[in-house]
C-alpha cells in the first residue's frame, strides 16, 4: 500500500449512513461525520482520507441525473488532489449511478468506487464497515510503478469488486446484494484482496487528464415485454413523440411476439427514427437476433442490439449518447459499440 495515497470519501446518502428515527421508526440519513466515528479502523490507514458530504443526503430512490452531474463535476474538480474516490451511495440505484459515471468520466486513471450497505453502519451486524474498509483498500491500491490497480468506476460490495456498468442489485436482503452476471469480478476480497488484472481496463495513457460529459438527454423509456401485453401499451411506449429511445426488455436471446401488429409497431417506430435497444430480461447471457425468427424480425425492423448489457447500463449509455448528439443514427451505431467495457464485444 502506498504511504502517500490520499482518498476522497463522498457521502451521498443511503442505508450505510442512516439511523432509525425514534418517532416514526423509519431509517433517515444522519450527519456524515458520525460515519468516521463509527469506523475508527479507517484512522489506522496510513494515508489521508478527506470527506465530502452531499446536501441534502438522499435515499438513492431519489437519485436524479443532476446528482450524477454533481458527482462528475466534483470528481473533476478534485481529481488532481486525490489518488482515488469512494462514493457512499444507497444500494437501490447504485448500479444506475455507477453506470452513468462510467460514461460521464473520460480518461480515468484513478479508481472511483461506489459502496454502501444493507444494514446501517451503526448496527452491530452491519456490512457497511467491511464494504467501506475494502473500498478504501482498493481505492488506494497501486502497482510497483505507482499506477492505480483499478482505474475504473466500480461497485465494491460483499466480497466482490465489480465493474460498475456490469453490476445489478439482485437481492434486497442478503449482504451479497450485487452481481455482475456477464463479466467476472475485478477483485475478490478474502483474507487478501485478489485482483484479476486480466479483466481490469487500463488507460492507454496514464498521464492523460480527465474530462467529463455532463450533458444528458433523459428522453428514454423502458418497455418490458410480457405475455398479454396490449397493442395500446406497446404503441404508447414506442410511438410517444416525447421519447428518443426505448429500451425493450425482451425474452431470452432477444425474442419478442411475432404478432403482425407488434412487428408493425416496432417497424413504424424505427422508421420514425426512434432508437429501440434490445436487452434481454434474463439475468445473464446476450441478445442474438439471428437465432430465432422472432428475433430476426426485430433486427430487420431496425432494432439495435444491446448484446449483454444490463438495463441500467443501457439507460445510462443512452442518456449519455443522446446528450452528445441529436443524430439518432449515430446513437444507434454507438449503442452497438463497446465504449467502457459495458458489453462483451
Ligand atoms: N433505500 C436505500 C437507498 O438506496 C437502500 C440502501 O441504501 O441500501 O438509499
Amino acid at each position: 500500500m502506498n504511504q502517500k495515497s490520499s482518498l476522497l470519501l463522498i457521502y451521498t446518502g443511503g442505508t450505510i449512513g442512516m439511523k432509525q428515527d425514534p418517532t416514526d421508526l423509519t431509517l433517515k440519513p444522519f450527519d456524515f461525520s458520525q460515519i468516521l466515528e463509527e469506523v475508527p479502523e479507517l484512522r489506522k490507514f496510513a494515508f489521508k482520507i478527506d470527506t465530502w458530504t452531499f446536501d441534502p443526503l438522499i435515499d438513492s430512490s431519489d437519485v436524479e441525473p443532476s446528482m450524477w452531474q454533481a458527482l462528475a463535476n466534483l470528481i473533476k474538480a478534485k481529481y488532481d488532489s486525490y489518488d482515488g474516490f469512494i462514493i457512499l451511495h444507497g444500494t437501490d440505484t447504485m448500479s444506475y449511478s455507477a453506470s452513468a459515471l462510467s460514461f460521464m468520466l473520460d480518461g480515468l486513471t484513478k479508481p472511483v468506487i461506489f459502496t454502501g450497505s444493507q444494514l446501517p453502519i451503526g448496527v452491530p451486524r452491519t456490512d457497511g464497515k467491511e464494504n467501506l474498509i475494502s473500498s478504501v483498500e482498493i481505492a488506494s491500491a497501486k502497482d510497483s510503478e505507482g499506477h492505480a490497480l483499478v482505474p475504473e468506476v466500480c461497485i465494491c460490495f460483499g466480497s466482490k469488486l465489480m465493474r460498475g456498468n456490469r453490476s445489478i442489485k439482485v437481492n434486497a436482503e442478503v449482504f451479497d446484494a450485487f452481481e455482475s452476471p456477464n463479466y467476472p469480478p475485478l477483485a475478490e476480497a478474502g483474507i487478501n484482496i485478489r485482483y484479476r488484472n486480466e479483466f481490469i481496463r487500463k488507460p492507454l495513457d496514464w498521464y492523460q487528464s480527465i474530462s467529463i460529459n455532463t450533458t444528458l438527454d433523459t428522453r428514454v423509456s423502458i418497455l418490458k415485454l410480457h405475455p398479454g401485453i396490449t397493442r395500446e401499451a406497446v404503441q404508447y411506449f414506442l410511438c410517444d413523440p416525447g421519447t428518443r429511445a426505448v429500451i425493450m426488455e425482451t425474452y431470452g436471446a432477444g425474442n419478442a411476439p411475432s404478432a403482425p401488429w407488434f412487428i408493425d409497431t416496432v417497424s413504424e417506430a424505427c422508421r420514425g427514427g426512434k432508437v429501440i435497444v434490445n436487452v434481454t430480461q434474463c439475468l445473464a447471457g446476450t441478445v442474438n437476433m439471428d437465432i430465432y425468427a422472432t428475433g430476426k424480425c426485430l433486427k430487420t425492423a431496425g432494432v439495435v442490439n444491446g448484446f449483454d448489457s444490463t438495463t441500467e447500463s443501457a439507460l445510462a449509455k443512452l442518456f449519455f449518447l443522446l446528450g452528445k448528439s441529436d443524430d439518432n443514427i449515430w446513437v444507434k451505431e454507438m449503442m452497438e459499440r463497446n465504449l467502457k467495457g459495458e458489453i462483451s464485444k
